[in-house]
């Protein structure tokens, strides 16, 4: 079902008013996780602002440490409904269980399965029953034919609203926290029909190689990018050194303008 070879024009999924695979990069953001109203806020406008059509922040966090900032849960898919409301973006956010799911379709446009669980089929399933669309990043050692097998179980659902999110790779490398692995959109565009875009941020895991790495992603024909973004980074909960300051966002989008018509 993932494959073009069997149904070779591409899907574009709609998220809100946005659509991924079509002729417009579009753009999703926000904060790593989300840590307050007036944090989530912040950020939303900044970013609508900017030129993104699509807000991202967690409210369960599948940390490295048991001992690390977890998520707010249900309280964090509340604000994300209440900014979606105030801004009119489409909100995303990562599962990490069935009882996440159950709960996040009150709130969001689209399910995150983040690289952790790329092959919790359990859980792939049951995003696939939801019938949102379903962002599906790749696993952290997953091979592409892995990465496709993950989408066809929530395809092989009724849902083929799934679109593919290349975060980077384990490597030997160790300058950055993964490496990203831009090959692998070309190759998705050969193999199947689905829409991918790429995450820099958890790719790289530095703020300063986020902006040369979006512009790779929009030249080998990404269908959109993952930015992570924070009101003041130096006091993120998570991920705030490989997050944007809003003035760094701002800057990026308007570099991005000429390479890629956004939204
Ligand atoms: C995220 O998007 O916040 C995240 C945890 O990403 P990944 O699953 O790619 O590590
Ligand atoms: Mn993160």
């Amino acid at each position: 079902l993932a494959n073009k070879k069997f149904h070779p024009e591409p899907t574009v999924v709609k998220v809100g008013n946005a659509l991924i695979g079509g002729d417009e990069l579009v753009i999703m953001s926000g904060p790593c996780a989300v840590e307050s109203r007036e944090q989530l806020f912040e950020t939303a406008f900044a970013i609508k602002k900017a030129g993104a059509q699509i807000l991202r922040g967690g409210a369960y966090k599948p940390r490295t440490s048991p001992y690390a900032f977890q998520g707010l849960e249900e309280e964090g898919l509340k604000f994300m409904k209440e900014a979606r409301e105030e801004t009119g973006l489409a909100v995303v956010c990562e599962v990490t269980s069935l009882a996440a799911i159950e709960t996040a379709v009150k709130y969001v446009d689209m399910l995150q399965i983040g690289a952790r669980n790329m092959q919790n089929f359990y859980l792939l399933k049951e995003a696939g029953k939801t019938g949102l669309p379903v962002l599906l990043k790749r696993g952290l050692s997953a091979t592409i034919d892995e990465w496709l097998n993950a989408a066809e179980y929530i395809i092989a659902e009724g849902n083929p609203n799934v679109v593919l999110c290349e975060r980077g790779i384990r490597t030997f490398e160790t300058a950055t926290r993964n490496t990203l692995d831009i090959s692998a959109v070309p190759v998705i565009k050969a193999k199947s029909h689905l829409p991918i875009i790429v995450d820099p941020s958890h790719a790289s895991g530095v703020r300063s190689y986020v902006k040369p790495l979006s512009k790779s992603a929009i030249a080998v024909g990404a269908d959109g990018l993952m930015i992570e973004t924070h009101p003041n980074p130096a006091i993120a909960l998570s991920d705030g050194p490989q997050s944007l300051t809003f003035p760094q966002f701002e800057e990026l989008c308007e570099e991005l303008r000429p390479l890629a018509a956004l939204m």
